[in-house]
């Protein structure tokens, strides 16, 4: 028996719920002989959790595929570029100690290659151009360019709660999503154990076919009602908590170009800048620093970095998260989304490039009918597992290579809190740099660069060369990659010059 798919309920309004019901609707054939419909629900009550300010690259290409104009984004959503991160003290906390995690790839060389002709310098500087931008807060972009299109690969730093607003307005006011604001006090059981309707308070049951649960830590359909468990996270990675403040800046300062991460003694501290404000946060972890020494780490990064704020006139805000992620992400007909499939902590800003790659998934071959879904489910499964998979990995890797002294970082080091992957990864990396090869996918949330990125900027040594000749073009290559780095610090406007061609001085933003 068919059983058509058409009635698309998103249950929850945070950036995962408003970026599905957008990408849904803007991917559904009007002229269809059975168009699609998308609700979303969001509570009144439940507030969204407003923070998620560093994006990916893939940002741009889901904005595209939404329709938003790249300027009205950048305005509505008070944006600014961002071309990668800086990670500040993570291996010994010397002054010096910095490195890059640019978006955009090393030279196009074989690893083997790109590594063993890297002879002097940092790593990043050596084999990428973007760093050499990044350091002088420049853009990646001319404003001549067309929308989404840049000199260096780059995503974005926004004010979410503004990014939510901009979606809400594209989806309500230009693809016909209908939205409910009312709480859902229950969920439905169809009688082959599908979700048949969510109940609101107010607005009675709101019946589907696909449910999209994007309710954030509630996890409302897939935990609550479903059941579905999670994967603990803890043994590896091991803040908790987050105090976050926003820091006013004069309308002329500089924009810088990357999320700035500073390791502290028990975690470490984002810094996001957008053209009114920076977006400052401490994470840590609950067990190896009290909330007390967190308050008084952040305020002392803002007397270093904010001079002129006293940081008591700000107002600190606690954000509590379990580094943990779902067993299944897809069960029968509710796919969770966001905050609802999982979170392992705001490093390296991986949770919004999974909510973009989960609306990837779900659209790339979308089940026209019921009969489809359990088949999609396991292909959805299996590939988000190996993701969280490789992400947890990732984010590890950041701290294995520490020499830092205190207890949090010691317990770091320690192999008992390292995957068996990472650990059998890190061993095949001492002879040969991270290569593609070493991957599933061609596509991979963080792909061998960026490990590389993190290996030899934590100053991890390169592997001695092996047995095969080096490619002579080599040298060659990297000589063109620093006289572009050059021309580009050269030429590249700055940020706030670029944003300010970019986005008219005063009005509101249409959709
Ligand atoms: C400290 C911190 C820093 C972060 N930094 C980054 C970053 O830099 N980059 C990044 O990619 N990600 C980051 N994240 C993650 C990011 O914030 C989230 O992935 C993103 O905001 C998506 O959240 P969400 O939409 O899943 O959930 P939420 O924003 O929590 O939204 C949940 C929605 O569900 C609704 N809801 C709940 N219960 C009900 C109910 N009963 N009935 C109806 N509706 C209901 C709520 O009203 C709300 O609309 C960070 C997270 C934390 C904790």
């Amino acid at each position: 028996m068919t059983q058509r798919v058409r009635r698309i309920v998103v249950v929850g309004g945070g950036t995962a719920g408003w970026l599905a019901a957008c990408r849904v609707a803007a991917a559904a054939d009007p002229s269809a002989e059975a168009p699609l419909s998308v609700t979303l629900v969001e509570s009144p009550d439940v507030a969204t959790i407003g923070v998620g300010e560093g994006t990916w690259p893939t940002m741009r290409g889901t904005l595209a595929r939404i329709g938003i104009d790249e300027a009205v984004f950048l305005q509505a959503a008070d944006a600014s570029f961002k071309q990668g991160s800086r990670f500040d003290g993570w291996r010994t906390g010397a002054h010096d100690d910095v490195y890059y995690h640019p978006f955009t790839a090393p030279a196009d060389l074989p690893a083997a290659d790109l590594v063993r002709t890297w002879t002097a310098g940092r790593f990043a500087e050596a084999v990428c151009a973007q760093p050499a931008v990044c350091a002088d807060d420049l853009a990646p972009r001319q404003p001549a360019m067309p929308p989404y299109a840049g000199a260096l690969n780059y995503g974005y730093h926004l004010d979410a709660g503004k990014f939510a607003e901009l979606l809400r307005q594209t989806a309500c006011n230009r693809l016909g999503v209908a939205h409910v604001r009312d709480h859902v006090t229950a969920v439905e059981a169809a009688e082959n154990g599908d979700i048949a309707a969510v109940v609101t308070r107010e607005s009675g049951r709101i019946a589907g076919d696909l449910f999209l649960d994007c309710t954030g830590h509630a996890a409302l359909l897939i935990g609550d009602h479903l059941g579905v468990g999670t994967v603990d996270r803890t043994p590896t990675l091991f803040n908790d908590r987050a105090l976050a403040v926003q820091v006013p800046v004069a309308p002329d300062s500089p924009i810088a170009s990357q999320t700035n991460a500073t390791a502290h003694d028990a975690g470490w501290i984002w810094d996001i800048g957008l053209p009114s404000r920076r977006g400052i946060g401490c994470v840590y972890a609950s067990t190896f620093l009290s909330d007390d020494a967190a308050a008084d780490t952040l305020r002392s990064y803002l007397s270093r970095t904010a001079p002129g704020i006293d940081p008591d006139s700000l107002s600190f805000r606690q954000l509590r998260f379990r580094s943990a992620h779902r067993e299944r992400f897809w069960q029968g007909n509710c796919l969770a989304i966001g905050l609802s499939a999982g979170f392992l902590e705001p490093l390296e800003a991986s949770a919004i490039v999974l909510i973009e790659l989960s609306i990837d998934a779900l659209l790339d071959g979308f089940p026209a009918d019921r009969s489809a879904m359990a088949h999609h489910a396991r292909r959805f499964n299996a590939l988000f597992r190996y993701r969280w998979d490789r992400i947890v990995d990732f984010l590890k890797l950041h701290y294995v290579p520490s020499e830092r002294g205190a207890p949090y970082w010691q317990a770091h080091r320690d192999p008992a809190s390292w995957p068996a992957s990472l650990h059998e990864r890190l061993e095949l990396w001492r002879t040969q740099p991270p290569s593609p090869a070493d991957f599933a996918y061609a596509d991979e949330v963080f792909p061998a660069a960026s490990h590389q990125y993190v290996l030899y900027g934590m100053g991890i040594a390169p592997p001695p060369p092996g047995p095969l000749r080096a490619d002579p073009g080599a040298e060659a290559t990297l000589h063109q990659m620093r006289q572009r780095a050059r021309t580009l610090a050269a030429s590249l406007p700055t940020n706030r010059a670029c944003l300010r061609a970019l986005t008219p001085p005063a009005g509101i933003a249409h959709v």
